[in-house]
C-alpha cells in the first residue's frame, strides 16, 4: 500500500529534516551544510577549492587571462606585470631608469625622456604652445 502520493521518493539527510530528489543534492546539502565542506568546482576544468573566492580567482587568471597584479607596499594594481614593476621601481624604490643626456632630468618610462627632451633641449614644441606664443607676440 503506498499511502503517499509522490512520484519519485525523496533522500532523507540524516542530520535534518531536509529531503531531496537527487543523491548527488543531498551529498552537496551534507557536505556543504553538516560538514562544512564547500567544493567549489571550476565550471571549465578540474581545479576544486574549498572557497569560492579562490576558484573565481583561478576563473579570472586561467581562463579569462585576467591578472590583476597588486603591489604589496600599496593599494596599488596593475593590469600588467610590467606596470606593476614600474610602478614599484617609481614609487618605491625610486629608481628612475632613463636619464636625459642634456641635463640631469630622470624618468621611468623612455617615453617620458623622449618628450623632456624634444620639449626641453630640442625646442620642439607642442602645437597649442607654438600656437599660444605666437599669439602673445
Ligand atoms: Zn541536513
Ligand atoms: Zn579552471
Ligand atoms: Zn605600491
Ligand atoms: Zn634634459
Amino acid at each position: 500500500m503506498d499511502k503517499e502520493h509522490k512520484p519519485k521518493p525523496r533522500l532523507p539527510c540524516h542530520e535534518c529534516d531536509k529531503t531531496f530528489a537527487r543523491k548527488w543534492e543531498l551529498q552537496v546539502h551534507v557536505k556543504t551544510v553538516h560538514l562544512g565542506i564547500k567544493d567549489q568546482q571550476c565550471p571549465q576544468c578540474d581545479y576544486r577549492s574549498a572557497d569560492k573566492g579562490r576558484v573565481q580567482k583561478h576563473l579570472r587568471q586561467v581562463h579569462w587571462k585576467v591578472r590583476d597584479y597588486h603591489c604589496d607596499q600599496c593599494d596599488y594594481k596593475g593590469s600588467s606585470v610590467s606596470a606593476l614593476k614600474n610602478h614599484v621601481k617609481a614609487i618605491h624604490l625610486k629608481l628612475r631608469e632613463y636619464k636625459c643626456q642634456y641635463c640631469d632630468h630622470t624618468a621611468v618610462q623612455k617615453g617620458q625622456i623622449v618628450s623632456h627632451m624634444r620639449t626641453v633641449h630640442l625646442n620642439i614644441k607642442p602645437y597649442h604652445v607654438i600656437y599660444l606664443k605666437s599669439q602673445i607676440c
